[in-house]
């Protein structure tokens, strides 16, 4: 079943104690708030998987924003998909544009982190989305349905099944700039049409779409309206509970 989502990042913010107060606020708005069946994700740095996992109540689950491309071994400083699912954690954030951008994550590596993601049961919250210069040249169509097939249309329907899409347009993240509600609905319709032809009309319809760059509560209502945006992808908005439940509400 297609899931409405709202899924925070906090990106690299928060030392332990600061992160868990933070998860202790989210759960007070959880008990307070008719989230309507959304299912309320929080990405943490790596240091507050396995205690973020004991804190969160239901509906929030905790996600990773990272995990390693091989399985084990002499990598310094990697954490894998098996290490991160020992914590309890469910969800990884795979393919984010700053991981493409400042770590060099291409669509090969991103690949291997998605089977990684895939083999040790965690569900992959996969990113995609154009720079500014492919939208100008009228290219992010092309540039979001590359990123779509190169990274993901290896899979089977079954561990597609799996997989929750993110569109962040990369020249919305962080810049307060959002896209039009009429822009995202665009781009998520199109996503689910690319999905269909590569599988078929009923994955492509339970497939959640996530939007995400500067959504916040004064924005979530208008986007997450549309037919096709299933929820969105936080990353400043995530990181007070208050405005992060602005957005929750807005379903
Ligand atoms: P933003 O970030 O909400 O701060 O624009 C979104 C993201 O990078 O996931």
């Amino acid at each position: 079943m297609r899931r409405n989502i709202v899924a925070g990042n906090w990106k690299m913010n928060n030392t332990l104690d600061e992160g868990l107060n933070l998860i202790k606020d989210i759960n007070v708005n959880a008990k307070k708030t008719d989230v309507k069946g959304v299912q309320v994700i929080v990405a943490t740095p790596f240091i507050h998987l396995a205690k973020a996992v004991e804190e969160a109540i239901s509906p929030v689950r905790i996600a990773a924003q990272n995990c390693a491309s091989e399985e084990s071994g002499a990598y310094t400083g990697e954490v894998s998909a098996k290490m991160i699912r020992s914590t309890g954690t469910e969800y990884v954030i795979i393919g984010h544009s700053e991981r493409r951008a400042y770590y060099g994550e291409t669509d090969e590596i991103l690949t291997k982190k998605v089977d990684q993601a895939i083999a040790n049961k965690l569900y992959p919250i996969f990113c995609i989305g154009e720079v500014l210069d492919d939208r100008e040249n009228d290219k992010h169509f092309e540039v979001v349905e590359n990123q779509l097939k190169n990274a993901l249309f290896h899979l089977s329907e079954k561990d597609f099944g799996r997989v929750i899409l993110a569109y962040e347009p990369v020249w919305a993240i962080g810049t307060g700039k959002t896209a039009s509600p009429e822009q995202a609905q665009e781009m998520h319709a199109f996503i689910r049409k690319v999905v269909a032809e590569k599988y078929n009309d009923k994955i492509a319809d339970e497939v959640s779409i996530l939007y995400g760059g500067s959504m916040k509560p004064a924005n979530a209502k208008e986007l997450v309206s549309q037919a096709d945006v299933d929820g969105g992808l936080i990353g400043g908005a995530s990181l007070n509970a208050d405005d992060f439940f602005g957005i929750i509400t807005a379903f």
